[in-house]
């Protein structure tokens, strides 16, 4: 499912300093397979190593780093190993922001002329390349934080606590959010020394911080992988070799 590298699109300098960050050190095992969700296999391959290939076939990514569960950092860096993934495996936090973190900071580590960061999630791991590479060009060419969105094909309605509904949003002006999300290495790191509390979302925090987020087209396969269902669904896309 993951579409080959286009040949083509080479990258420039500026995209080829993009690093891209796996927080993956969370031990939800809602899929039921009674591993961390990131190590639940599609087609026999790790959601993992699905996100890790997607981010290095797509060519503009110079170095990845996962952040796993502590006890699991070497068998993680094993299985990227073994897949002939060049990635960097570093030991996750409490949360997904200190995950984050404890990534980035390794990142600029190993990677210090790094410019454009990625953060992205395991469960996104047939994210097409050409949004990959939208991504990094966006944030190449200027943009301090970019996210890939989608327009919502359901009404949403705001409730209480209660479930009454309080409000309708309009529709025309929600966006669903994907990843992975890109960053200029200085807003990201301001944005994560500023951050008090705990973050899903990456862009929020820069959003915090008083910085523009722009967006650019998402796509159906950057669909996040949470259920069975969407489990299913990936299984039957990838068997189908459905081109994105
Ligand atoms: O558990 P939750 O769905 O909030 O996790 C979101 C993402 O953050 C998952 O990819 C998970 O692996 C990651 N995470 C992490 N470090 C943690 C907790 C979650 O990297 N301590």
């Amino acid at each position: 499912m993951t579409p080959p590298s286009d040949s083509s699109d080479r990258s420039t300098p500026e995209q080829a300093r993009a690093v891209a960050i796996v927080p993956a050190a969370g031990r939800g095992e809602r899929l039921g397979f009674g591993v961390p969700k990131a190590l639940v296999p599609v087609r026999g391959t790790a959601l993992l190593t699905h996100a890790v290939r997607g981010l290095l076939d797509a060519g503009c990514v110079r170095h990845v780093v996962v952040a796993a569960p502590p006890t699991e950092v070497e068998s993680t860096a094993a299985l990227l190993r073994d897949e002939g993934l060049a990635a960097d495996v570093v030991a996750g936090g409490a949360d997904r922001t200190e995950s984050v973190r404890l990534a980035l900071r390794h990142a600029i580590k190993v990677v210090p002329d790094a410019r454009v960061v990625l953060v992205h999630d395991a469960a996104r791991c047939f994210t097409p390349a050409h949004v990959i590479r939208a991504v990094v060009a966006a944030v190449a060419a200027g943009a301090p934080a970019v996210i890939p969105v989608l327009p919502m094909a359901d009404t949403v309605k705001q409730v209480d606590f209660g479930g009454t509904v309080l409000a309708t949003p309009d529709r025309a002006a929600l966006r669903v959010v994907q990843t992975p999300q890109g960053f200029d290495l200085a807003t990201l790191t301001r944005a994560y020394a500023e951050a008090g509390d705990s973050a899903t979302d990456d862009a929020g925090l820069v959003e915090k911080i008083g910085v523009p987020v722009a967006t650019v087209p998402g796509h159906a396969y950057a669909m996040k992988i949470t259920t069975p269902f969407d489990l299913a669904i990936a299984e039957f896309v990838l068997s189908a070799g459905v081109a994105p």
